[in-house]
């Protein structure tokens, strides 16, 4: 049961749609387990200056931002930490409220970058790791450039609209394909960043089970279903595979991480996202 009081800490997601997001599962389970006076709840958020000013007004310590917003939010922030001034895009905010200031600082940041990487480093070493990454969305500006900080040896980003790729290349000065190419790459990693695979169209994959053996780890961050089609196959073709659960779940606990300075407990936040899942 939660407890709320005069102190509970205020915590939110924003987006347009929100309703859908797994995050305040996740959050408000960690809150319960850690006991942390803290309560995560989703806003939907169609005007996002309104948003930022409703959020410093009412005296939130902290944010996810999701789709469409993460890159908006920028102009919003206070502080924009570097990564996520590279990436172009803040998943996450920190309100600190200077002592005797009444005004709080806003930080953005973006954690997608650190949980992604996690995810990847826990099953292979990514200094000098050949990357193929497939798509050039927002998730794969964070996941491309988490493998640059990491120090792959070599990325490829492949997309369906081959600007896309080639624009975010250009900024990690690397290899771009169209996603009909991708098949000729050799790499050591598949990473889908696309949204192929999820509800309802889960019988799609973004690549032929054919080149999957070349790999020796796949993720997927699409996480709805846990295990796409893409992940199927590449179980089959004997990679190591990561599905998009595990992405989101890391992503997060550096958030609780920012927001509360606890080492969140990782089988309570997995357990959490299982169980969204299951609702959905
Ligand atoms: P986004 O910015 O809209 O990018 C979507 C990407 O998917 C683009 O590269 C787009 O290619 C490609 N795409 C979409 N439909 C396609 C199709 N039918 N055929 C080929 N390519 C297609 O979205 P995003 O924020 O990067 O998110 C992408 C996916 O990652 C979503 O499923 C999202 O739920 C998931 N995600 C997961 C996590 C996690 O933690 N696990 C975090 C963030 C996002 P074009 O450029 O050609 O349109």
């Amino acid at each position: 049961m939660m407890h709320i009081d005069g102190k509970t800490k205020l915590f939110a997601i924003i987006g347009n749609p929100v309703s859908h997001s797994f995050s305040p599962a996740m959050h408000n389970a960690v809150f319960r387990a850690a006991g942390v006076n803290g309560v995560y709840v989703p806003i939907l958020s169609k005007n996002i200056g309104e948003t930022m000013r409703g959020l410093r007004a009412l005296g939130f310590q902290g944010a996810s931002v999701t789709v469409p917003h993460k890159e908006a939010v920028m102009e919003w922030v206070d502080v924009l930490d570097p990564v996520a001034r590279r990436i172009g895009a803040v998943n996450t905010l920190v309100f600190e409220q200077a002592p005797g200031d009444d005004k709080s600082i806003c930080i953005g940041l973006n954690t997608d970058c650190a949980g992604s990487n996690k995810a990847l480093a826990e099953q292979i070493e990514l200094s000098g790791i050949r990357a193929l990454v497939l798509g050039a969305g927002g998730a794969a500006k964070a996941v491309a450039f988490g493998l640059a900080a990491a120090g792959a040896g070599e990325i490829t980003i492949a997309n369906r609209t081959l600007e896309k790729a080639e624009a975010l290349a250009q900024v990690l000065d690397c290899r771009a394909l169209s996603l009909a190419e991708a098949g000729a790459v050799q790499a050591d990693i598949l990473i889908n960043t696309t949204s192929i695979g999820m509800a309802p169209r889960h019988d799609l994959s973004p690549v032929d089970a054919s080149l999957l053996p070349r790999f020796q780890v796949v993720m997927d961050i699409v996480y709805a279903p846990l295990e796409t089609r893409l992940l199927k196959e590449a179980k089959a073709g004997g990679c190591i595979t990561i599905d998009g659960l595990t992405m989101l779940q890391y992503q997060g606990a550096e958030q609780l991480k920012l927001w509360t300075g606890i080492e969140p407990p990782a089988s309570i936040m997995r357990n959490a996202l299982l169980q969204a899942l299951e609702r959905l």
